[in-house]
């Protein structure tokens, strides 16, 4: 029988064992995927209950909305003492779902996937203003983040015309030189997050490091590709992979979690599964060798240009500045395709941090889930949980919040006003913190681009 095949009788179990390779069976009820999941109070099903279901052959969770809740944060396939990849089961369960006609529980998380995959298949990049004027036209909330879409058209970070992109025909390889790294920008450092990528190049540059963005990358698929076709999620990050092989490159590096942690599952899968590999190839016309190394920018910035070069270019170190280092879920998550030392509590953002000059405080919700994906269709529990996170820093005593990726960023910094704190807490990137450090000055830092003003926290400890 195909593997691919449509069999609608086939027990969830088994499609579970064929799409993923993983036995349902090997759960024994611990519950620490419970205990882990910042969603789980909402979900209908707890992410045990899920897997009781499957192992009893109940098809009701297929009815579930807690498969559509799911926000993909790899807590629990990080925590099961079995290896079982709960999260990835989630995407097998939506998948299934529709396969088989289902009305999803939560249609709007639905709605978000189309629109999504919808835009890059017609542009190759996410058009970031026409998925948030889709989602309230389909949801039928048309003033639906207005305010917020404003303030951030206002200061440059929307880019009102798409971009039209396509991966190259052919690929000219580049010259070798030692401190060259393909750079992935991702689509929201091109719209959204443009102080981020305005502040990596910079920062970057005064570091040595030569950031070649590869020509036609296309976006990564996101959430939205794994949540509805394993072999499209494979093929999106590998269109760019594969023109950064062509190169000659050795490395790449994303500055966006999402981005990152897509390139690294699809790197990993066309290794491990010769299936996939072959329809990718089919699909993509390139059979990829597996010889770039995906890196996220912030082991780029400490491991390859190193610490020691970090601190030699401070020249305004930040003293006296708290920050509480925001790594959200997948930078570090999950190990098995991160190979991270310390995925519930990483330090690299703390080491570079104090290189900078400033304090970093310790704290708890380091790699919490923000909701990101959660964001414009669920946006009251992504605010939920965006605020226990600007609680805990606040808490903590920290001055500032650093992040290292574009989504986390618009949770905790675009849309902080929306939560009802009762205190503000600036949220930079920790790059705009670099290039101060660096002694480039604010405008260089890009700071006028943040929501949340830092300039008050930061004349406060006299740093701009
Ligand atoms: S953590 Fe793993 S073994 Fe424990 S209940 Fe969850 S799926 Fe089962
Ligand atoms: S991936 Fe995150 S949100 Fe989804 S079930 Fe696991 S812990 Fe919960
Ligand atoms: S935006 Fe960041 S923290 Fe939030 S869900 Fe995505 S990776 Fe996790």
């Amino acid at each position: 029988m195909a593997r691919r095949e449509a069999i609608t009788a086939e027990p969830l179990a088994r499609v579970v064992q064929r799409e993923l390779g993983q036995n349902v069976f090997l759960c024994y009820q611990c519950l620490k995927c419970t205990s882990g999941c910042s969603l789980a109070e909402h979900f209908d099903l707890m992410p045990n209950q899920v897997m009781r279901s499957l192992q009893l052959g109940d098809e009701r969770v297929l009815e579930s909305k807690a498969i559509w809740l799911c926000a993909s944060c790899q807590t629990c396939s990080t925590r099961c003492p079995q290896g079982l990849d709960i999260a990835g089961i989630m995407d097998v369960l939506r998948i299934e779902a529709k396969r088989r006609g289902l009305t999803p529980a939560i249609p709007e998380v639905d709605t978000f996937s189309k629109l999504f995959l919808y835009d890059i298949g017609l542009l190759g990049r996410l058009y970031e203003v026409g998925l948030m004027a889709g989602m309230n036209l389909a949801t039928r909330r048309p003033l639906k983040d207005v305010d917020m879409g404003l303030e951030m058209m206002r200061r440059g970070k929307l880019r009102l015309v798409p971009t039209i992109v396509r991966p190259p025909r052919r690929v000219k390889p580049v010259k070798p030189a030692a401190n060259q790294v393909a750079y992935f920008p991702g689509c929201s450092l091109h719209s959204s997050a443009a102080e981020y990528d305005h502040t990596v190049r910079t920062a970057a540059r005064a570091l040595g490091l030569a950031l070649i963005e590869p020509p036609g990358w296309t976006c990564c698929g996101s959430s939205p590709a794994h949540s509805t076709d394993h072999v499209l999620a494979t093929v999106l990050p590998m269109r760019t992979l594969a023109t950064v092989e062509q190169m000659g490159l050795d490395t790449v590096t994303a500055p966006c979690s999402a981005c990152f942690a897509r390139m690294r599952a699809a790197a990993y899968t066309v290794m491990h599964d010769g299936e996939i590999a072959h329809m990718v190839e089919e699909r993509i016309g390139y059979a990829y060798r597996g010889t770039v190394t995906v890196q996220h920018l912030l082991d780029t910035l400490v491991d390859r240009a190193g610490l020691d070069k970090i601190k030699a270019n401070v020249k305004k170190p930040l003293t006296g500045l708290k920050v509480a280092c925001y790594y959200g879920c997948l930078i570090t998550r999950p190990p098995r395709i991160t190979q991270a030392e310390h995925p519930e509590y990483p330090m690299k953002m703390d080491y570079l941090m104090r290189a900078l000059g400033a304090e970093p405080v310790h704290w708890s919700c380091k790699t919490d889930c923000c909701g990101g994906a959660l964001s414009l269709t669920q946006t009251p529990l992504a605010l939920e949980m965006t605020r226990k996170i600007l609680q805990n820093a606040h808490d903590c005593g920290a001055d500032v919040v650093a992040t290292v990726c574009p989504l986390c960023h618009v949770n905790l910094d675009a849309r902080q006003s929306q939560i009802g704190l009762d205190f503000q807490i600036p949220v930079l990137y920790a790059t705009q913190l670099m290039v101060l450090a660096f002694g480039l000055g604010a405008q260089a830092a890009a700071l006028h681009k943040n929501l949340v003003d830092p300039r008050p926290a930061l004349q406060a400890r006299g740093l701009v």
